[in-house]
């Protein structure tokens, strides 16, 4: 019996070392180690042996199951390891659920820019590198203007600076197409703010503009009121109250009546019920003028759309500094599909 199990043993061994997928270890497993197997019909036979027989068998037989048995385990460790291996650099596997989501500014973005591309209007970009002409010059904010105080910029090394705004792209758009125009430029703009829940040095905005004759303030109500019910699914209330820009005439404020409480009053909303969203107005003649355009022709309006505040009233973000943190478990918890 001794022969036979020290025989048995090494076609054990021999049978792992050669097999190279789960399925056969399993087989050599059955058949060493399984009931019917013949080291479990030499323990069955135990009981007719002497005491000393038994001992010696006993042993040998138990030991090489567990040699057996460790052995099957190594070597499926070592094909497990090896599979992942190979699955890491498999770009044909599945992508996992786990792999995110859009942002919910890049979202924001692209259904406003959807919005707006079927009322017309084409979208374009500008560089978040800017020149002091596009940023303040030619928006009618000369040098020395208390509104560049307003906009605690950033200055670069080389003369330029990062844009506080995405109305650069105004003129470039004016220089560039010329009047009747309706552009929509989303982006990602700086100020050098102190950091809280409600302020954030980048941040990102839709610039919107329609240039063509007769243009009225009637207008931009009506474009606005389209892009609110289509990102929160429902008629907004809004108002204008006046506001200073000197790239517009007459400027105002345009506040919605806030979407978490419908005007009610919550924290978000600072119980006054509205919500400012965005700086808007006629363009100013002397904008139209600096970008070749003939004030005496074409009127326009102009907006500024604050996509992270936009986003925040979506998804009820009461801090701002979430939507930039890149934590994925914060960003998560917002609950985007
Ligand atoms: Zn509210």
């Amino acid at each position: 019996m001794i022969e036979k199990l020290n025989i048995l043993r090494e076609k054990a061994q021999s049978e792992i070392n050669v097999s190279n997928d789960e399925q056969s270890l399993l087989k050599v497993k059955s058949t060493y180690l399984g009931k019917d197997s013949e080291i479990s019909s030499i323990m069955k036979q135990l009981k007719d042996l002497s005491i000393e027989e038994k001992k010696q068998v006993g042993q040998l037989s138990n030991e090489i199951k567990n040699e057996i048995s460790n052995l099957i385990k190594e070597k499926l460790s070592i094909i497990e390891a090896n599979s992942s291996k190979k699955i890491s650099f498999d770009h044909t596997m599945p992508v996992s659920d786990d792999t995110g989501t859009l942002h919910p500014i890049t979202i924001v973005a692209e259904e406003v820019v959807k919005i707006l591309k079927k009322m017309g209007f084409i979208i374009v970009t500008g560089p978040e590198m800017e020149s002091d002409y596009y940023n303040f010059e030619g928006l009618n904010i000369a040098e020395n203007h208390p509104a560049r105080d307003m906009q605690d910029t950033y200055w670069l090394e080389n003369g330029k600076l990062l844009r506080t705004h995405t109305s650069p792209c105004q003129v470039r758009a004016m220089e560039k197409y010329g009047a009747p125009l309706r552009i929509a430029a989303p982006g990602r703009c700086f100020r050098n703010e102190d950091l809280d829940a409600c302020h954030e040095n980048t941040f990102f905005q839709l610039e919107g503009m329609v240039i063509d004759k007769e243009v009225s303030i009637n207008n931009l109500i009506y474009v606005m009121k389209n892009i609110l019910k289509g990102i929160y699914n429902k008629d907004v209330e809004v108002r204008l109250r006046p506001g200073f820009f000197p790239f517009v005439e007459p400027g105002f404020e345009l506040d919605i009546k806030c979407p978490i409480c419908d005007g009610k009053g919550c924290p978000t909303c600072k119980n006054s019920g509205w919500s400012e969203l965005c700086p808007c107005g006629m363009v100013h003649p002397k904008v139209l003028e600096a970008s070749g355009i003939d004030p005496k022709v074409y009127s326009g309006f102009a907006f500024g759309i604050g996509l992270t505040r936009m986003a925040m009233f979506k998804y009820n973000i009461a801090d701002i500094r979430v939507l930039n943190s890149g934590n994925i478990n914060s960003l998560k918890q917002i609950g985007i599909e």
